[in-house]
């Protein structure tokens, strides 16, 4: 099966069940967005390998939040690869373990001890108006403290679970009853709608074209 190319250098990794992974080459090497649950690392050098990089050519790993479906595999793939972390100011600490997750009472916080996942100090730490390997960070509070999305100059938007889609690829609005602040969420949704975009990808749910 051929990778699901989505655009011009930007894949959805298959196979990564519960999150949606992406794969991005940009001028400054290989990108990637979020990293799923744990477990996934491997599966994941295979997708670069399939697109004929190497597992070294990952440049930067980009979190886009730090909730466990999104950052259960960067501690796996940093060894694996040697890329550089990178995550918002604000949930950098929660990925250190410096934090505890702050959200989701105590469903959430059940859901990390149970599965527990790898602490990682992050190389880098984002904030609004920053760019890495070519894309634009904009900060997204409301989900998480630090959540942000990632665009590219031409329009493809990586928006984490700032704002979602279905898996007809209908565009949907974040629950609020998994937001840290839903008032802040739902006003972030608003503006990440409002971006000119040609392409979103989302954290769940297929990939819309705008
Ligand atoms: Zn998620």
């Amino acid at each position: 099966m051929l990778p699901m190319r989505l655009a011009d250098g930007v894949y959805k990794v298959d196979g990564v069940r519960a999150a949606n992974v992406y794969l991005v080459a940009t001028d400054d090497g290989l990108l990637l967005v979020d990293t799923g649950m744990p477990g996934n690392a491997k599966l994941i050098v295979a997708f670069i390998e399939s697109v004929g990089r190497r597992a070294a050519d990952l440049r930067y790993i980009v979190l886009t939040h730090c909730d466990i479906d999104h950052i259960g595999s960067v501690a796996a793939l940093k060894e694996l690869t040697g890329a550089k972390v990178a995550i918002h100011e604000l949930d950098g600490p929660i990925l250190a373990g410096e934090q505890r997750p702050q959200k989701g009472g105590l469903a959430m916080a059940a859901f990390h001890r149970l599965l527990r996942p790898r602490t990682v100090a992050p190389d880098l730490l984002l904030k609004n108006g920053d760019t890495i390997g070519g894309l634009q960070v904009i900060h997204v509070p409301g989900h998480t403290a630090g959540s942000i999305v990632l665009r590219r100059e031409d329009g493809v938007v990586f928006s984490g679970d700032a704002l979602l889609s279905d898996k007809h690829g209908q565009v949907r609005w974040p629950a609020p009853r998994l937001a840290l602040d839903r008032v802040q969420a739902l006003a972030s949704a608003e503006r990440i709608k409002a971006l000119p975009m040609k392409l979103l990808c989302p954290g769940h749910g297929a990939p819309v074209y705008m």
